[in-house]
């Protein structure tokens, strides 16, 4: 950072309005008037107000000729010292806004063989130039871009330049910095410089899958790529990458079977990834070194490198993530992506901040960057342009990738307009696809009426959320560790536990729902944020054996498996994933991250369970309805009383093989008999801890219950 020795400082507020800041040093900070000079000629500034400050005197001025954003204005006082006039607080201004938005589709690099065109943003820019590097040489090539209209800088530069690294040269309030193009598909290691690629050798076969049709058909079991084959049993040679996902690993009696093989044999629908953009904190020449989960945000249009066979080589990560994608489509499954639009890593360090400083950023009332999100910074989801750069990103990774859904990671940081216009984006472009994210209320300078939180959710048809309210009622609150919910033992969860089953809707007088929809609800007991429910428990509920800790982690993955709305399960719930009692595993090493393969295997007759309730729950379309008019029809809780919750789906004979369900849920440690509703008899769905279809037991008129279990009974 370079600081430039001003005499004194003057600030365009607004589009019309000077802020000038006089040091009391000299001339005690007086001047009777203000003079602004552009090119030969010289305008009277006209003082509003004037106070006096301990430093400096602060007056606010008038211009009455319009101010050109990115031409050299100097200001000077009636003793004839001369400033620069600098950009202030215009930039989040809505007449900024209005006058600078650009709504082409050109903003970064356009390649073809005999030429290639840069386009950047940069509005309060008094100048721009891009620095060109060809491939293996340590020539630089400068250009000068031209500024056209709306604050683009353009320049179409002649000769093959497939290879050649670029970054930009921004001078603002004349200062230059030097960022590498936001709107970056690929890079060099560790994201130091943009590369031109060839769009041609990124062009892999797509495989079309058919629209995904509701999102409560889907299971979202959300994994990190290097999680899943770091463990040193995972069968998968190239660990901790893209390319692990692609492997077939060998079967072995240590550990049966591993890789996408696996997940495959398990029956989820949807993987969501953490974060596969660049992101910092791990350094991608040496990734063995350091761990990181991915909230790191530097780049958002290229892959991560540390996870590339070769992150020198800038078409590797590209290549290697689409091969990931195509190879989980030609399974049947789908991909959704966990995406950071709410912060970046360091402020002042990235290219939002260096090419239009102060533009993407919210301020509060004192002008200091805001820090809802808690780590430093928060993304203006709702000024124009960066509106505009999030919806090109998702549109990016929608076309370029073919992903089938985002996560939007602190999604209560965005706006509202940002979210429904992302929606209606995604479904032009691939309908089916799932939106959800994290909807808390966070303290961002935005006003409460246009946060896309959970409390507005009704606002956002067709976008899910991760449901706190189905978490904290299961599992118990996450944030203090001795709260119990309903899997835990708590017999006054009861009523929380009936709305999280019923899709969080309104579903009768006494539940007022937080969604127009199930399919806004995303159901989950854990996350890769903080503790497993395995390591809550070992605090939680200590004095008890491991065997009751099984039963009651088996009994809440049934309630997230046959409650209404969207399943979302944390990878290696299934085996009662542990990270060692760490809450805050982001940057742990990968012995603690990792997916304990050798866990899988000795808890297999655990995991047969969690595959059959997920066969079940695809099996019947009663577990799943789509709208919340369904669930008023068929959904009713016939017994309520002590450990004990049945749910009673009625006259579901379309939606699947049987005719009415019966899901009851026990948290309690005594075997209970419980009374069936008729005389007929039922199929034994689910019964101590298995799953059967086939051969079904019969029961009727009554069934025993055992301590800490689910049942589930069909009748034709
Ligand atoms: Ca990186």
């Amino acid at each position: 950072m370079i600081f430039i020795k001003r005499e004194f400082e003057a600030y365009l507020d607004e589009l019309a309005s000077i802020t000038i800041l006089l040091p009391t040093e000299r001339h005690h900070g007086e001047s009777t008037h203000f003079t602004l000079l552009f090119q030969e000629e010289r305008h009277q500034l006209q003082i509003i107000e004037r106070n006096q400050l301990a430093d400096y005197v602060k007056y606010r001025c008038e211009t009455k000729i319009p101010i050109l954003i990115g031409s050299k204005y100097m200001v000077e006082d009636e003793h004839g010292r001369k400033t620069d006039l600098q950009i202030g607080a215009v930039i989040r201004t809505e007449a900024f806004d209005e006058a600078y938005y650009y709504d082409g589709e050109d903003l970064g690099t356009t390649y073809y063989p005999g030429e290639t065109v840069f386009t950047l943003w940069a509005p309060t820019a008094t100048a721009v130039k891009i620095k060109l590097n060809a491939p293996d040489s340590n020539e630089l090539i400068y250009y000068s871009l031209i500024r056209e209209e709306k604050g683009i800088w353009r320049i179409t530069v002649q000769g093959d330049l497939e290879g050649f690294l670029y970054t930009y040269l921004v001078c603002v309030n004349l200062v230059w910095r030097e960022a590498v193009d936001p709107y970056a598909t690929a890079v060099t290691i560790n994201s130091e410089a943009g590369v031109i690629i060839s769009k041609e050798k990124i062009n892999l076969p797509k495989i079309p899958l058919p629209p995904f049709r509701r999102p409560t058909d889907a299971i979202i079991y959300e994994l990190h790529i290097r999680d899943f084959s770091s463990h040193p049993k995972s069968g998968m040679n190239q660990k901790g990458k893209y390319a692990a996902f692609s492997e077939q690993p060998a079967y072995s009696s240590e550990v049966g079977i591993t890789g996408l093989p696996y997940i495959q044999e398990l029956g989820v629908t949807h993987v969501e990834l953490l974060p596969v953009n660049d992101y910092g904190g791990v350094d991608e020449a040496e990734p063995e070194k350091a761990y990181n989960w991915g909230y790191n945000p530097l780049l958002f249009n290229v892959p991560e490198g540390s996870y590339a066979l070769d992150a020198n080589d800038p078409y590797s990560r590209i290549l290697e993530l689409k091969q990931l994608i195509t190879t989980f489509h030609q399974h049947e499954l789908r991909v959704i992506i966990d995406v950071v639009y709410n912060h970046v890593y360091v402020r002042e360090d990235s290219a939002f901040e260096k090419i239009v400083p102060g533009y993407y950023f919210r301020h509060d009332v004192h002008g200091m960057p805001s820090n809802g999100t808690g780590v430093g910074n928060d993304i203006a989801s709702e000024r124009k342009m960066v509106h505009k750069f999030i919806l090109d990103s998702i549109k990016h990774w929608l076309t370029e990738y073919d992903v089938d859904g985002f996560r939007f990671d602190l999604m209560g940081i965005l706006d509202i307009q940002t979210m429904n216009a992302i929606k209606s984006l995604v479904d032009t472009h691939k309908p089916g696809a799932i939106l959800l994210g994290e909807g808390w209320e966070l303290n961002t300078p935005l006003q409460t009426d246009r946060k896309a939180m959970i409390i507005n959710a009704k606002k956002m048809p067709g976008i899910a959320f991760f449901n706190d309210m189905v978490r904290d009622s299961i599992k118990g609150s996450t944030f203090n560790l001795f709260d119990r919910g309903f899997s835990l033992g708590n017999t006054h969860k009861t009523q929380a536990l009936k709305q999280s089953l019923s899709g969080s809707i309104n579903f009768d007088p006494h539940f007022k729902g937080l969604f127009l929809e199930p399919t806004q609800s995303v159901n989950y007991v854990e996350s890769h944020d903080n503790h497993t429910m395995w390591d809550k428990m070992a605090l939680c509920v200590s004095h008890e054996d491991e065997k009751i800790r099984q039963s009651r982690q088996m009994l809440a993955t049934s309630i997230i498996l046959l409650a209404q709305g969207i399943p979302f399960l944390h990878a290696g719930q299934e085996f009662f994933r542990t990270k060692k009692g760490e809450e805050n595993s982001y940057k742990s090493p990968d012995s603690v991250n990792w997916f304990d393969w050798e866990r899988k295997q000795k808890y297999s007759n655990e995991v047969e369970y969690f595959k059959g309730l997920i066969q079940l729950r695809k099996s019947h379309g009663a577990f799943r309805f789509s709208t919340s008019l369904e669930i008023k029809k068929h959904l009713t809780f016939p017994i309520e009383k002590g450990h004990l919750l049945m749910c009673r789906l009625n006259d579901v004979k379309s939606y699947g093989k049987w005719n009415q369900l019966l899901v009851i849920f026990h948290n309690g440690l005594q075997t209970e008999t419980v009374a069936l509703p008729n005389d007929s008899e039922w199929d034994v769905l689910v019964y101590e801890a298995k799953v059967s279809f086939n051969a079904v037991q019969k029961v009727k008129k009554e069934i025993m219950v055992g301590p800490i279990s689910t049942v589930v009974l069909g009748q034709y």
